[in-house]
């Protein structure tokens, strides 16, 4: 029995699944534990009981009713790819890993929908729906690894977001199960349906904490038919935010805009052994992608560019000629994130502010960091458009990790304070999980937190699927 009153796991409990599901079912391979009980955050020791890997629904509903009589404790995993934590099993739970549950329908090209199972891959959607000209404009780093299941549980973000939105706009029908084995199915596939209260709308970043995805019907969007990549040095983040400002009051379709500092084009390049577009080193680079269709020629572009030099907008720029010299570009942002843990060891925040306060917010966080954490070498970079910024902090070398952890709760805090006071959030688009838990004060209040557990209660009264994640 644990301190909340819920059974961890029995060899009573174990020997009932061992009867009711197939023997491939549940694993206690300590290999596969240490697997399967962690997502890409890492620094948190995976102990789950056992993990189990459903084929269907019906198994799902079967397993999550034998878990509510037995009291045990339920994690949904899907590619492990979070960030928060929010996948991570640390105190004996038993694991639900949705991998097995990876089928893909047809796609519908009448009405732009493709109903998939929760543990198909992000990647491998867009691929069954690439013939189609189609896609689910989900799309980030870590889309070959994370699930459908996953993206809809963190209502997942990404490099499409200042296009497309996040991930709860293309989501139309939810098949949930909840922790007493019911099956809700919601929506369908319905564009239209006022009908009183979208519950599907409470399961959308959830983080797995109101019951478990196991079925979406996604909605699509036509592929663009071409995307002119640039990639711009410039010389701060003011001019960052001028070129956006710019370029979205232009009569061109912006399809992503990302920026990010110096020092992280130095890790990428030193990783991944890429050489940079230019030669010449600048503060801050803007990689943007713009949609252009068949019937505007790409020569409609140059006199805007001209003027982007000529007004001093950026200071360098490359447009790539080819899909893969706009594949070589991507590598410049979308590498980042993975280049850093692989040169050390880093401490991530993920915040997003107003649009409008984001040049102040950076000023104040440039100053604030310069006088109280000067040992500190953050990282900056993200999706600016959307006011998201990922602000990563490299360990220095020679540190415990125990010190550098002391220290990032500290510069957190000051970090939290400043967003606070700009009104942004502690958590742009890798949800709270267990890593934001402690924080999410700094963005919502008292009242809403007690209202997010009320909701919790009428899905999960016994407090079994995901506890401890988002709030206690
Ligand atoms: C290199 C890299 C880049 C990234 N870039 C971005 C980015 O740009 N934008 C962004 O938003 N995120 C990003 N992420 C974070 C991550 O990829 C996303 O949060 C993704 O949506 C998680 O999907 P997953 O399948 O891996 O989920 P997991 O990590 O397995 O789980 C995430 C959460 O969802 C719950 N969950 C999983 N499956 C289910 C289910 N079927 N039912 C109910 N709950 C479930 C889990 O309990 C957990 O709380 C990045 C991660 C990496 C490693």
């Amino acid at each position: 029995m644990n301190t909340n009153g819920s059974v961890l796991f029995s060899k009573e409990f174990e020997k009932k699944v061992k009867s009711d599901f197939p023997v491939d079912f549940l694993t206690t391979n300590p290999d596969e534990l240490k697997t399967f009980g962690r997502d890409w955050t890492k620094f948190y020791e995976p102990k789950p009981s056992a993990v189990v890997f459903p084929r269907s629904t019906q198994e799902v509903s079967r397993f999550l009713k034998l878990c509510s009589e037995y009291r045990v404790r339920v994690v949904p995993s899907g590619g492990r790819t979070g960030l928060a934590g929010g996948a991570v099993a640390t105190q004996g739970e038993v694991v639900l890993n949705l991998t097995r549950m990876r089928e893909i329908g047809e796609v519908d090209p009448l009405a732009l929908t493709i109903k998939v199972q929760a543990g198909a891959v992000t990647q491998a959607v867009h691929e069954k729906c690439a013939p189609f000209r189609l896609t689910w404009p989900v799309d980030f780093a870590s889309k070959g690894s994370s699930q459908v299941g996953g993206n809809i549980a963190t209502n997942a973000g990404g490099v499409k977001v200042i296009r497309y939105g996040h991930t709860r706009n293309w989501v139309l029908g939810l098949q949930v199960v909840l922790m007493n084995g019911d099956v809700l199915e919601l929506n369908g596939a319905l564009e239209k349906n006022n009908t009183g209260l979208d519950l599907r709308q409470f399961f959308i970043g959830s983080e797995g904490v109101l019951g478990v995805i196991t079925e979406a019907t996604l909605k699509l969007h036509p592929v663009p038919e071409n995307l002119d990549v640039f990639f711009f040095g410039v010389e701060d983040f003011s001019a960052v935010l001028q070129l956006f400002q710019k370029v979205r009051r232009s009569p061109f379709q912006i399809g992503a805009f990302e920026c990010l500092t110096d020092a992280c084009l130095q890790a990428v390049k030193e990783v991944r052994k890429v050489s940079p577009p230019f030669q010449g080193t600048h503060p801050a680079y803007v990689l943007l992608e713009l949609e252009r269709s068949h019937s505007t020629p790409r020569e409609t572009l140059e006199p805007f560019l001209t003027e982007l030099f000529e007004k001093g907008l950026v200071q360098d720029g490359t447009w790539a000629q080819s899909p893969r010299e706009a594949r070589d570009l991507w590598t410049f942002r979308e590498g980042v994130s993975e280049s850093l843990g692989t040169l050390g060891f880093v401490h991530k925040n993920d915040i997003s502010l107003p649009v409008a306060s984001l040049k102040d917010f950076l000023k104040d966080f440039d100053k604030t960091f310069a006088v109280r954490h000067p040992e500190l070498k953050t990282y900056v970079f993200g999706h600016i458009g959307d006011g998201n910024l990922h602000i990563n902090t490299m360990m220095p070398s020679g540190w415990e990790r125990e010190r550098f952890a002391q220290i990032c709760k500290q510069a957190d805090l000051d970090l939290f304070t400043l967003v606070q006071k700009y009104h942004g959030s502690v958590s742009a688009e890798h949800g709270v999980g267990l890593v934001k838990k402690d924080f999410l004060h700094f963005s919502r209040t008292d009242q809403e937190v007690q209202l997010m557990r009320s909701i919790k209660k009428v899905f999960d009264p016994q407090g079994l699927l995901n506890p401890g994640k988002i709030f206690d």
